[in-house]
């Protein structure tokens, strides 16, 4: 029950890794605020595996590429549970394409979802754990926000950005004991890379030092370390789940 009392938002907790975040939260006893969009089923079985496991929880549905719905998730949070002590970015697309055949719309929706959503979030979250002079803000990156890939320009680019919104909040933020850190994980077995080929799964596997794709728990048990107390010195930084695939 190591985050009881505390109120945790995590963004797209309706599939795959922010699932398993939320309810890892859930199971230390904590309030977590079920974001989504589009899965209202994955969602309400989130809400209710964490209500299970001992924890309380909030569905709350809104596009995070919407600064007001942001403001309005934000404001949700804080009537039903009083206070917000950590806030997971995890919401993300993807719209892979080489740059040639990449159309703007492409490029547009994933830097609004996976950057500017990302920019939303702590836009209106910070403002009171800057107040309370307490909060714990995890940001999900990715390998390839830190060496790139072909095909992906547009993930990239906003996985990249997360990184650099996350050193500098952590510059500006430090002050108040608000901690910024990002999380980059390496392939994790979700739908994401489900629709992968087995050929492809191989030769990404051959490239993992560990030569194992990485579960969404793996994952969580990190973003809940950053979360905890013990990571109070921990500002700024990239954790890397990765495997080993980079240093
Ligand atoms: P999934 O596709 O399984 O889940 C994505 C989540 O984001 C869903 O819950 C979805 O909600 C939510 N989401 C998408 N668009 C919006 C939006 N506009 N507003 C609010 N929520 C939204 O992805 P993963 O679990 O695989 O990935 C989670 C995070 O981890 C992402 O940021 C991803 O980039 C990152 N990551 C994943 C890796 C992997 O191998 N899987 C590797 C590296 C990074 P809904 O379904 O309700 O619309």
């Amino acid at each position: 029950m190591k985050f009881k009392d505390k109120t945790v938002v995590v963004t797209g907790a309706s599939n795959g890794i922010g699932k398993a975040i939320a309810e890892h939260f859930g199971r230390e006893g904590a309030n977590v605020v079920v974001n989504y969009y589009s899965s209202e089923e994955g969602a309400l079985d989130t809400k209710k595996t964490i209500e299970q496991l001992g924890g309380q929880a909030l569905m709350y549905r809104a596009n995070i590429a919407e600064y007001q719905q942001c403001q309005e998730l934000v404001e949700a949070t804080i009537n039903h549970f009083g206070r917000i002590d950590v806030l997971v970015n995890n919401s993300g697309i993807t719209r892979d394409q080489l740059m040639l055949r990449m159309s703007e719309e492409d490029f547009d929706a994933v830097i609004e979802t996976n950057l500017k959503g990302t920019w939303n979030m702590i836009k209106h979250a910070s403002r009171p754990m800057l107040k309370q002079k307490y909060g714990r803000i995890i940001n999900l990156s990715s390998v390839v926000g830190v060496i790139g890939n072909a095909g992906q320009a547009n993930y990239v680019a906003s996985k990249a950005g997360v990184i650099g919104l996350t050193k500098s909040l952590a510059k500006e933020f430090g002050k108040k004991q608000v901690t910024v850190n990002a999380v980059a994980p390496g392939f994790i077995e979700t739908k994401m890379t489900a629709s992968l080929n087995e050929e492809v799964k191989s030769f990404y596997r051959s490239q993992i030092p560990l030569n194992t794709f990485g579960s969404v728990d793996d994952v969580a048990y990190t973003v809940l370390f950053l979360a905890s107390d013990e990571a109070r010195y921990i500002t700024g930084q990239t954790i890397n789940v990765n495997g080993g695939m980079i240093g």
